[in-house]
């Protein structure tokens, strides 16, 4: 496995087409925006370093019998499938922010089983190119961003339909090597920290739309990639002079960025799907589920630091006996273990593919992930309802440090007298930066949008309810038909 540090020196290598803020980015490994995000990233090696976290951090190869990084694991069991969600509670808790890895692990256990019945069905050898590319990834401990979601242009049409061909991602030119694809991927969290792309179609398709269906891994710095850097909420606070207090948190983060493909070249021995349209709905539907799952560990872990800086802010603030505030802590408890337990329910009840491989219950991990979209809303409100408006008023940290303005502040932002007041300015930043900055892009809305909107659970749940065989008890508790 790679160290954190030989982790960090290998994106060094990387040649990115990256843009950001109007300028080209050389060295986004100390770019003071993007470094944060890298540091979450960093965690999911450093922490399969560390003795104590094994258990959790790694995983034995299937292939290999190699100990690998649990994030680049084909889950053989449900206790794999548990200690995933487990391992994600675990970084989430320790980063507070999105850790990025989590996209790539999903994306190779949907394709793995995919790729496996896909064979079966038509003759075809994607799971053998699959397991090329799985091999080189455990062995060399690589960080893998997987690629789903095109930008999809106007909902009502589909791929082939769209006014500009490119809105989803397509094969443009086929050759006896290989295939060049151009489309774009939005909101790809973690690429910039990743060595390879692992391309997936983002909805089921139909005949017609063979060129859509196609699935694929590259190098990340591929010719013909364009990046563009999502921006979040107060991310220039990051360059500030005093960049400690206001940042909320100074050393971890996440990001998202819009992929573009321009005529990419891709050989036929890194092709997952090239045109079995019915399979596309496959593969969605298992990394979605995956992704779903996901949510029930991450989001959980990030949910705890909230909670604990609001218990901290209250306790600063003399106010921790109130009976509202004791309640309130139980009610963000409540909702933040709450979603642990859809994820602890769905990979409990995992079953083998016909690869072997195990995959989630689809229906409990899209129950996880509709509750994702909802509870973490209500653990801010409560998280902003406890830490007061100074949360949000406060001076800067710029104003703090000015021997002008600093006694004042100094002064009459002091809680308890047993706090030093820049503690408590601290606390209380964490909280804007969860609930509102830099952070709350993966805490909020990535839970209202990652991993699909909150329709496309609904329209699973639909789907997987099995409404008939409830009719049925009804019908025959009321004696309307025969047992
Ligand atoms: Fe992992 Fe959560 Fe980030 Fe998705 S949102 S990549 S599951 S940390
Ligand atoms: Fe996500």
């Amino acid at each position: 496995m790679m160290t954190k540090d030989q982790y960090i020196e290998s994106l060094r290598k990387l040649n990115l087409n990256l843009w950001m803020f109007g300028k080209k980015i050389d060295n986004p490994v100390d770019d003071p925006v993007i470094r944060p995000s890298l540091n979450s990233f960093a965690a999911t090696y450093a922490l399969a370093e560390d003795p104590q976290y094994e258990d959790l951090m790694t995983a034995t190869s299937h292939l290999s019998g190699k100990k690998i990084n649990r994030f680049t694991n084909i889950h053989q069991s449900t206790d794999d499938l548990i200690k995933k969600v487990k391992m994600q509670r675990l970084l989430g808790q320790k980063t507070a922010a999105c850790f990025q890895r989590c996209v790539g692990m999903d994306a190779m256990n949907a394709l793995y089983s995919s790729t496996y019945e896909l064979d079966e069905a038509c003759g075809t050898s994607y799971h053998q190119n699959f397991l090329k590319f799985l091999t080189r990834v455990q062995d060399e401990d690589l960080a893998v961003d997987g690629a789903m979601t095109d930008v999809k242009g106007d909902r009502g049409l589909a791929p082939s339909k769209q006014a500009d061909p490119d809105l989803f991602l397509h094969v443009v030119e086929r050759t006896a090597d290989g295939v060049y694809v151009t489309g774009a991927k939005a909101h790809q969290t973690g690429y910039i920290n990743s060595h390879e792309v692992l391309v997936m179609p983002t909805i089921s398709m139909r005949p017609g739309d063979e060129d859509y269906a196609i699935s694929f891994a590259v190098p990340t710095d591929s010719e013909g990639i364009t990046l563009i850097y999502g921006r979040q909420s107060c991310d220039t606070r990051k360059l500030e002079e005093y960049n400690s207090i206001d940042v909320g948190n100074q050393t971890y983060g996440g990001h998202e960025v819009l992929v573009i493909f321009d005529r990419v070249f891709v050989p036929n021995d890194r092709i997952f799907l090239n045109g079995e349209v019915q399979f596309a709905g496959m593969i969605v539907e298992r990394f979605a589920g995956f992704h779903r799952q996901s949510y029930g560990g991450c989001k959980v872990g990030v949910g705890d630091v909230l909670i604990g800086a609001t218990a901290e802010a209250v306790d600063m603030a003399g106010c921790a006996k109130a009976s509202h505030v004791k309640d309130k802590l139980i009610e963000m408890t409540h909702l933040n273990e709450t979603l642990y337990a859809c994820g602890i329910a769905c990979s409990s009840q995992g079953a083998p593919t016909k690869s072997g491989a195990y995959l989630i219950d689809l229906l409990l991990a899209n129950v996880c992930k509709q509750n994702v979209t909802r509870f973490p809303y209500d653990i801010a409100r409560l998280a902003q309802d406890l830490a007061g408006g100074l949360m949000v008023t406060q001076p800067s940290e710029a104003d703090y440090r000015n021997p002008a303005t600093h006694d004042y502040i100094e002064k009459y932002l002091k809680g308890i007298a047993s706090v030093p007041t820049e503690d408590r300015m601290r606390i209380l930043r964490l909280i804007e930066n969860m609930t509102m900055g830099t952070a709350a892009v993966g805490y909020l809305p990535e839970s209202m949008h990652g991993a699909g909107s909150p329709q496309a659970q609904r329209i699973m749940i639909s789907r997987q309810s099995n409404m008939a065989a409830k009719r049925k008890l009804a019908r025959v508790i009321a004696h309307v038909d025969a047992e």
